[in-house]
């Protein structure tokens, strides 16, 4: 039986999410005092990490790894971008290396499970860097390839898997592994998990754990369901937490287009045109609608690829390592398989379709100025999303600016009666285009509110454009060279950095 225990009572904000228990600003200081070699880690964990060129702890690594080299259980609220990964990866490897020891045959010492493919793919990856002055074994085990491969890597028994929930279970279930003597479990993303449906997986998993093993959950929100799991499966947890969801990042500049719908596509190519544009990512609210862009793309001369769940797992890699190499500098991406795109120098996130849900539009602008550099985040809002804006706007509690369409034919009609959103027509669950949250407004209702002082037809003047955003205005229509030259371009790795910006 798992040891049930309740987690600290929740203090609830306004916004129904755990307060965080220090302002940011204030760890900050304090992490400019830490070093790594003052976190505890094992010595041929600190040599992975200088070889990785990190000079600094991220504030949630440096709140989390002297908690967890103590063996205790942890909470951390936290997004991608903080420096999670190695805040858990870290620990649970420096405690290998202190316990040396062959795993037993189809059983893994740690195990950590993740929402997506390609985010597990990208925690392996981690692990095998931090892991690279050790002797370690790291599987994967995720769904969409052939079964064979993981049950023989299964059947020597692993140090490290990293697993999705569906694929572990089958293997699970075919007795390919047994959790019996796994010593640390992490649930990571647990509320990308929930809202991919699955938390009874979880669960299942938990329950074939042994009752002694130290337990990490993450996850960017904590809504009542992941504190229940967290209750039910975390013996007296420490609670970590680091930039509310409710925050994107400050050195993200964001603006939004308030566009016609079939404006959509020309706006996008003269927005990925622009000088300024190194590498951009662009999110979609269908596969289809993925396809379609990419096809749009190709015929203006830029060359995207696309990566969504209809997609096979080698195609999901194929696109993911064209666009890290920057052989594809754009990557149109649906929200569930942008899960773990964890990659250098996305100069724009460009939302071509507003998310439902308003967190989602945070981790998606997250996927820019991540490790301490900028960006700029660009939003299409037509005129069935603009209630979408609106909640966006409740939860990063600011107003974004709004930009100028390149061509007035482009410009939204603010006049206009609000359409319902394209969410509202289907009935599927969270976080895979979910029904109409509370305070969008009903089909037909007048929208009467105007952004820039003039809700005519037009472009309007947006109050104060971001800096980064503004210049593209110019340089639309100037379709730059490289990026017509099939979108062959390149960009060297950026060095690692990171300056700790809440
Ligand atoms: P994550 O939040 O785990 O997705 O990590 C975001 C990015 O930060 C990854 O590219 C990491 O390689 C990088 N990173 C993690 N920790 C550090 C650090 N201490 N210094 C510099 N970069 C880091």
């Amino acid at each position: 039986m798992p040891i049930k225990h309740r987690l600290p009572k929740e203090n609830k904000s306004l916004t129904g999410r755990a307060v965080f228990r220090r302002p940011p600003c204030a760890r900050i200081e304090s992490i400019e005092l830490t070093q790594f070699t003052d976190l505890g880690l094992a010595e041929p964990i600190l040599r992975a990490i200088k070889a990785e060129g990190y000079t600094k702890p991220t504030p949630i690594q440096a709140e989390a790894i002297p908690t967890l080299l103590t063996g205790r259980d942890l909470v951390g609220i936290a997004q991608t971008g903080t420096g999670k990964t190695a805040a858990f990866v870290l620990p649970l490897l420096s405690r290998l290396a202190a316990n040396p020891g062959r795993p037993e045959k189809k059983s893994a010492r740690i195990l950590i499970l993740a929402p997506t493919r390609e985010l597990a793919a990208q925690i392996a990856e981690s692990v095998r860097v931090y892991g690279s002055q050790m002797k370690l074994t790291t599987t994967t085990v995720v769904g969409g390839v052939k079964p064979g491969g993981q049950v023989r890597a299964l059947a020597r028994g692993v140090d490290v898997l990293v697993a999705t929930p569906g694929r572990l279970l089958d293997h699970m279930d075919t007795g390919a592994v047994t959790l019996r003597t796994t010593e640390a479990v992490v649930l990571d993303e647990a509320d990308q998990m929930m809202d991919m449906g699955f938390l009874p997986a979880i669960r299942k998993v938990m329950k074939a754990l042994p009752t002694r093993r130290q337990t990490l959950l993450f996850s960017a929100t904590m809504p009542k369901e992941i504190r229940a799991l967290a209750s039910d499966f975390l013996h007296e947890p420490a609670e970590v937490s680091v930039t509310p969801v409710s925050k994107p990042a400050e050195r993200i500049d964001q603006a939004v287009y308030f566009v016609k719908g079939d404006s959509k596509p020309r706006l996008l190519a003269e927005v990925l045109s622009g000088d300024d544009m190194d590498r951009a990512i662009v999110f979609t609210r269908t596969k289809h609608g993925a396809d379609k862009v990419v096809r749009y793309l190709a015929n203006e001369g830029l060359y995207a690829e696309a990566i969504h769940g209809n997609k096979s797992q080698n195609q999901r890699i194929r696109a993911l390592e064209a666009f890290k190499s920057g052989k594809a500098p754009i990557l149109v991406a649906t929200d569930i398989a942008a899960r773990g795109i964890d990659v250098d120098g996305v100069s724009h996130v460009v939302n071509f379709d507003m998310p439902n849900l308003p967190e989602s539009y945070v981790h998606r602008i997250g996927r820019t100025a991540r490790a301490g550099r900028s960006g700029i985040a660009l939003s299409f809002v037509g005129n069935d999303e603009r209630a979408y804006l609106r909640d966006i706007e409740k939860l990063i509690k600011r107003k974004i600016d709004t930009l100028d369409t390149p061509d007035e034919s482009m410009a939204l009609d603010l006049s206009l009666p609000e359409e319902p959103g394209p969410h509202s027509k289907q009935s599927r669950g969270r976080g895979q285009g979910g029904g109409r949250r509370q305070g969008q407004q009903p089909r037909g209702q007048t929208h009467s509110r105007s952004r820039s002082g003039g809700a005519g037809k037009g472009p309007r003047k947006g109050p104060g454009k971001p800096a980064a955003a503004s210049s593209r205005g110019e340089s639309n229509g100037q379709r730059s060279a490289q990026a017509n030259a099939n979108g062959q371009k390149r960009r060297s790795k950026p060095k690692k950095s990171w300056s700790p910006v809440s």
